[in-house]
């Protein structure tokens, strides 16, 4: 058979690790998932009925392409007065996800050649929607000692005329370094004076840690024109299976998307929609649950860990991971996805490798999943790793 050219794309590492877990489940093995890139928490109840009302009311049928304006309005609504933002209908869509408004941009900003820059370590499907797209990511590796933060000259110097955005993942997976206010200032007056488009990835910005306060792109009006956020339902309202996405933008790309989202999948399952009204009208309520959770349940991994492995660390602001050094496992070798299968084959232990994410040397481990199971996890993996 032949396919085309495009689809020579790396498969996301970390649905694949994830589906090998999964294969190994139901052979009926017991497998210890530090891989999922969820939290597992339950949907509320306002959501859960809410969707079960929307299937009683019949509202089934297709909606907009655009959404339905209830769940646009809700959704602008909360991000202006949650970041001073100032979005209106004609600027917010609704997609299938975070993953898929970034598919969607990709495929519309994106013309054969052109470039789009790229942060390491980057969420794995960056490079590979840009591809697809026609485009070259143009990847600018972080290290560590800084951070995991870009120089902005390092940005300046990368931008070409065919340079067409920069995805800045903040709060970041894997790593969950969020950037100051003066740090996005400085990114944003860049792309600004290089009249290129900053793509501000912000589905992680609620699950921020010990009292730190996020800083959104969507806030800077001056830079407003050269901003596109993406979020999503997923994480902040814990409904990643119900596939709900945003994108805020200037309403001429909004119109580009609805064409292209009209030609694809059409629009996000109405269901899913309208439950996520409700997720917005109790906002404050489900998103302090789910951090708190997820702050207790990252607490217990690096205490674990650190115990375990008598390491030290660093405690991760935000996001849903621990990106760790592979010596910090008490092992040698420095092939992440290798080390991963290992430990995936013969401990039922799943963890992510760092080189999809563009940084090699490193494991990716999630908290997402209650705590007794992240101990369970972490002694099976001790046991097998001091064999
Ligand atoms: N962006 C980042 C950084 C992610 O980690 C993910 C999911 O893991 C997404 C976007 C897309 O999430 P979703 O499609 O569930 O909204």
């Amino acid at each position: 058979m032949q396919f085309s050219k495009r689809v020579n794309i790396s498969p996301s590492a970390t649905l694949e690790i994830n589906s090998l877990a999964l294969k190994k489940k139901k052979a009926g093995e017991k497998v210890f998932n530090l891989s999922a890139g969820e939290a597992f928490i339950n949907t509320s109840k306002y959501i859960e009925e809410a969707g079960i009302l929307a299937i009683t009311e019949n509202k089934t049928y297709y909606t907009p392409t655009l959404g339905i304006n209830e769940l646009r309005t809700a959704s602008y609504n909360w991000i202006n007065k949650k970041y001073g933002a100032q979005y209106s209908l004609e600027e917010t869509f609704i997609t299938n996800g975070g993953k898929f408004a970034l598919f969607i941009l990709c495929q519309s900003l994106l013309n054969p050649g052109d470039e789009a820059i790229v942060l390491a370590p980057y969420w794995v499907s960056y490079t590979s929607m840009i591809e697809l797209a026609g485009g070259n990511p143009i990847i600018l590796k972080t290290q560590k000692e800084n951070n995991w933060k870009i120089d902005p000259e390092e940005i300046r110097k990368a931008i070409t005329d065919k340079t067409r955005f920069l995805i800045l993942n903040n709060a970041s997976n894997p790593t969950g370094v969020l950037y100051s206010r003066e740090e996005i200032r400085i990114i944003l007056k860049i792309a600004q004076e290089k009249n290129i488009l900053v793509i501000s990835d912000e589905v992680y910005s609620e699950l921020v840690y010990d009292g730190q306060k996020y800083i959104s792109c969507s806030s800077f009006l001056e830079y407003k024109n050269n901003v596109i956020v993406v979020h999503s339902a997923s994480k902040i309202f814990s409904m990643t299976g119900w596939r709900v996405g945003f994108v805020f933008a200037q309403s001429e790309i909004i119109q580009v998307l609805n064409r292209v989202q009209g030609q694809s999948t059409s629009n996000t399952s109405s269901i899913s929609q309208w439950a996520t009204v409700e997720a917005f009208e109790h906002a404050d309520e489900i998103i302090s649950e789910i951090k708190i959770e997820l702050q207790n349940r990252r607490d217990v991994f690096v205490k674990t860990f650190n115990d375990l492995f008598s390491s030290n660390i660093v405690v991760p602001s935000s996001a849903l991971y621990c990106f760790i050094p592979m010596k910090d496992f008490g092992v040698i070798q420095n092939n992440s996805v290798e080390f991963c299968k290992e430990v995936l084959e013969k401990s039922n232990v799943a963890m992510v490798p760092g080189a999809p994410f563009g940084t090699e040397g490193y494991i990716r481990c999630s908290f997402g999943v209650i705590s007794n199971e992240i101990c369970e996890a972490l002694n099976v993996l001790h046991k097998f790793l001091k064999r």
